[in-house]
């Protein structure tokens, strides 16, 4: 195992990091992010940690003297488009030695996956801990003075570290992740094995960060965690359950919107709903995973609900929060999925009327429960079930948003783009594009004209 630094001294441990950086000749660095929001949200963090020694950021992968690679585990497609970026930069990385590549993420939790890269990819500097990321800066010295791979050695403490700096990416929305890890264990997924035991922030720290972004100017803040509905339940505070958290932070009474991901349909459920329906910064938009229509398959995914129950948390989302709008995720071809299974997804998908959804093909993850079992549907019928059931859904979204033309909607300008239009996201995040310059960040009352290409396209009300 690693040593810690010697230096007790963290600000002379940095300055004497900075240093090393600047005597190397790396000064910039740019980060690619594979994955979700809290992976984004790390990528904010690596990015604070880097601007803390001296190094700047740049969008320019070409240019940058350090490039950082945060990677996503949840699928393989993700993975072989790591390996293809990894296996992209070898020659620069080989030729170039005094630059720097660190590969960080769910991927590289994975000690099968730390051995090929070990074994394939000599050229990469540095391994990081998804889950250990003050560690970095140690790390990154410990490369500049060895000159060799560098593995994040520590156990994983699952400690929650505040003290990380943080540089957002975004300039209207803010990222907050309330929790980290997830104690579910759907037998497909790879998330609680890269990303550990369920632990929730402190809800000081997160209304400190919260009221400060609002502060900062942020007029939409996303509150994350794999289960947001468990924040808080497994630690043994009474006085904090997500719903509370929502209340609390919710007392601000700037002008803002919150989102939050991902709400567990085991778990959401009607104290959920009444404080969505008390407090109008909230979306309407609510992303509940659904994953399969069938209760076979959702037994077999450890999913813990049934389709009924499902429905039943809809109908009573519907029945506090008039205008409710629900997403979703589904996996298509689950083993053991027969037609008949999959029909019932198309049943419920039909039923509950989706506001969009995002259809994944299963994937088989090494050390999950559902690997063992046969991935026995064929990848053509898999196709074709996805993009039967993505028809579906795209006649569903099409009526949502013809029923939004005429209407007024408020909407946060998030991108300028060809210098003469402006895209602004709805409650739903979907995205309107209007004429004309406005400033990214600013709410603007929007109202919908025309569809065109799927696309929204609208004009702001005067
Ligand atoms: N905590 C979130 C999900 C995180 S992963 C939740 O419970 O909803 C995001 C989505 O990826 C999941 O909802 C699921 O639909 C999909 N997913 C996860 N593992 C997968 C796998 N092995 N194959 C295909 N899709 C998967
Ligand atoms: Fe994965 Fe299930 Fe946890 Fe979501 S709740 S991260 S799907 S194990």
């Amino acid at each position: 195992m690693q040593e810690r630094p010697i230096d007790n001294n963290y600000l002379d441990f940095i300055n004497r990091l900075s240093d090393s950086l600047q005597s190397h000749g790396l000064t910039t660095a740019y980060i690619r992010t594979y994955g979700c929001q809290l992976n984004l949200s790390d990528s904010e963090k690596i990015k604070g940690i880097l601007q803390s020694v001296g190094i700047e950021p740049t969008d320019n992968e070409l240019e940058a003297d350090i490039v950082v690679i945060n990677t996503c585990a949840v699928r393989h497609t993700a993975e072989t488009r790591v390996f293809g970026h990894i296996g992209r930069l070898k020659d620069r990385f080989t030729k170039h030695k005094d630059k720097l590549l660190m590969i960080g993420g769910c991927m590289v939790q994975q000690p099968h996956i730390v051995k090929q890269i070990a074994a394939s990819y000599p050229f990469v500097g540095i391994l990081f801990s998804t889950n250990n990321l003050s560690a970095l800066p140690n790390l990154i010295l410990t490369r500049l003075m060895t000159g060799r791979m560098t593995f994040d050695s520590y156990p994983d403490s699952y400690e929650i570290d505040e003290s990380i700096p943080l540089s957002r990416e975004k300039t209207y929305r803010a990222l907050i992740p309330i929790m980290y890890g997830c104690n579910n264990y759907c037998t497909y997924c790879s998330v609680p094995f890269v990303r550990g035991p369920e632990r929730s922030r402190n809800s000081r720290d997160i209304s400190r960060e919260f009221n400060l972004a609002i502060e900062d100017g942020f007029k939409e803040i996303m509150l994350l965690g794999q289960n947001v509905n468990s924040y808080r339940n497994n630690i043994n505070d009474e006085t904090n359950n997500f719903a509370e958290l929502l209340n609390e932070l919710c007392s601000n009474p700037s002008d803002y919107r919150v989102r939050f991901m991902t709400s567990h349909p085991k778990d959401a459920g009607i104290p959920l709903f009444e404080t969505i329906g008390a407090h109008h910064q909230i979306s309407r938009t609510i992303h509940l995973p659904l994953q399969s229509g069938s209760d076979n398959i959702l037994s077999a995914m450890n999913r813990k609900y049934t389709s009924a129950k499902y429905l039943e948390r809809i109908n009573e989302a519907r029945a506090i929060i008039p205008a409710v709008n629900f997403t979703s995720d589904i996996i298509i071809g689950f083993p053991g999925e027969t037609e008949a299974d999959f029909n019932a997804t198309l049943e419920l998908v039909r039923t509950v009327k989706f506001y969009s959804l995002f259809i994944f093909i299963y994937s088989k993850r090494e050390g999950t429960k559902a690997a063992l079992l046969e991935d026995d549907t064929p990848y053509q019928v898999k196709v074709r079930r996805l993009m039967e059931l993505t028809e579906i859904q795209n006649e569903i979204s099409l009526e949502y948003d013809r029923a939004l033309i005429g209407s007024e909607q408020k909407a946060i300008a998030t991108n300028q783009k060809d210098e003469s239009q402006t895209e602004l996201r709805l409650d739903n995040n979907s995205v309107i594009t209007v004429d004309g310059l406005h400033r990214v960040g600013d709410f603007h009352i929007v109202i919908p004209t025309a569809i065109e290409n799927r696309r929204l396209i609208g004009e702001i009300k005067q």
